[in-house]
């Protein structure tokens, strides 16, 4: 689960983590007043106005903006808050901004030397550790950097059951050329993200940038966040930031039936049981000239409930043109699922895309008699090539 920077930098907070500080604002006016605030209590004259979606790149495309005096505040907000904000990260259609952080400015005008690091944690599943990735390269696409400059990341592996030992700080440190003070603000800083990250059960942390200020304090200016979903039942608090406006909303409402759906681009929807089967169903479908239109697992235990809420949702993409269901029955027996389609079918009424059944597995002979049977738009396969066949055809007819 990803949550927003404001919330990431709360967390850090927390861990003693120096911050950059800010407010997070839903209007205009809000956006004002947290500016006046934050004037208030840290005496910073100009506001950094930060778009809050779940996408990094938010600089380059315009959402994040300094603002120097209280009218630009409005004046930026107004701007931000409601633009469909497009960066590397959020596809070409974007994401609308409900929220902006309104931060204090943290690097000093006129100051001459701000330094940006980049400093990230994340999992690395194949060691079985945690990795911190640190870089003198911050403020940029680590992307970029790790393809055109990879000898500038540094790389420290830390046992989970250890943890992140002393020399391994240092080690970092120095290689970020730190002396005196901020050196060991940094080391600080690297023990309370280490602490937020292994405390919060996430999967990563990222900061970029890590700011070293020109009087030796290291802040967290930016911050991203992904949870493991799998330990949020033993972190009620974290659950709760959840923020479902930045979610697909057929990904929520599947996600509410128990179903594993990943809406796709292509034109085709598929239903299968299984997510081995449903890679593998996408793969045909793409050999059979289509565009999988999503990933949908119904799960082992698929029935005329299951199939109806996938139907569903499949339907509610526009961009489908057919559907292919395919299920190996061996816990669910093929002629419940094909029974579990017909009522379906009938049940939501009007589909005007055909469908092509695939059962295999106990009782599929039955299933696909029931299919065909059934009077409706409805075509049985057994072989999974056969389906492949049938997709390919009931495109071109439309073509
Ligand atoms: P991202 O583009 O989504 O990664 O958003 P960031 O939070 O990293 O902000 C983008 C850039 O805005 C940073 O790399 C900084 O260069 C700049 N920025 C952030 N905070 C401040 C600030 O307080 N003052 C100034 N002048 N620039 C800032
Ligand atoms: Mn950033």
């Amino acid at each position: 689960m990803n949550i927003h920077e404001y919330q990431a930098k709360d967390i850090l907070k927390r861990y003693g983590v120096r911050i950059q500080e800010g407010i997070v604002a839903e209007t205009p006016e809000e956006a004002v007043a947290a500016a006046k605030r934050l004037t208030e209590e840290t005496g910073t004259g100009w506001h950094v106005i930060k778009a809050q979606i779940h996408a990094g790149g938010r600089g380059k495309g315009g959402g994040v903006k300094l603002a120097k005096n209280l009218e630009q505040v409005k004046e930026i907000a107004g701007q931000i808050l409601g633009m469909q904000l497009i960066t590397h990260q959020t596809g070409p259609e974007g994401k609308k901004v409900n929220k902006v952080l309104v931060a204090q400015d943290v690097y000093y005008p006129g100051d001459s030397e701000p330094k940006e690091y980049y400093v990230s944690i994340l999992l690395d599943r194949a060691k079985g550790q945690n990795v911190i990735m640190a870089s003198t390269e911050g403020g940029m696409d680590i992307e970029e950097v790790a393809e055109h400059t990879p000898e500038k990341i540094f790389k420290e592996w830390i046992d989970p059951a250890v943890g992140l030992r002393p020399f391994q700080a240092n080690k970092i440190a120095f290689a970020f050329g730190l002396q005196g003070e901020a050196f060991k603000e940094f080391v600080k800083f690297l023990n309370s993200l280490y602490n937020a990250y292994v405390d919060t059960d996430a999967s990563m942390f990222e900061i970029n940038p890590v700011l070293k200020t020109s009087d030796n304090k290291i802040l967290a200016v930016d911050g991203k966040v992904d949870l493991d979903d799998n330990a949020l039942f033993r972190h009620k608090d974290l659950a709760d930031l959840r923020d479902l406006a930045e979610e697909d909303p057929l990904e929520v409402e599947a996600s509410k039936s128990n179903l594993n759906y990943v809406k796709l681009d292509g034109n085709v929807g598929c239903m299968v049981n299984g997510a081995g089967l449903a890679m593998a169903t996408m793969d045909i479908i793409k050999l059979s000239g289509g565009e999988p239109a999503n990933f949908l697992d119904v799960g082992g235990g698929a029935n005329a409930q299951t199939v109806e809420a996938g139907f569903r949702l499949i339907l509610q993409d526009p961009n489908v043109k057919a559907i292919l269901i395919n299920i190996f029955g061996g816990i669910v027996r093929c002629d419940r699922v094909a029974n579990g389609v017909v009522e379906a079918y009938k049940n939501i009424g009007t589909i005007n895309v055909p469908i092509i059944v695939r059962l295999q597995g106990t009782n599929a002979e039955e299933g696909a008699r029931i299919i065909d049977e059934s009077g409706l738009k409805v075509y049985s396969a057994v072989l999974l090539k056969d389906a492949a066949q049938k997709v390919k055809d009931v495109l071109a007819e439309m073509a």
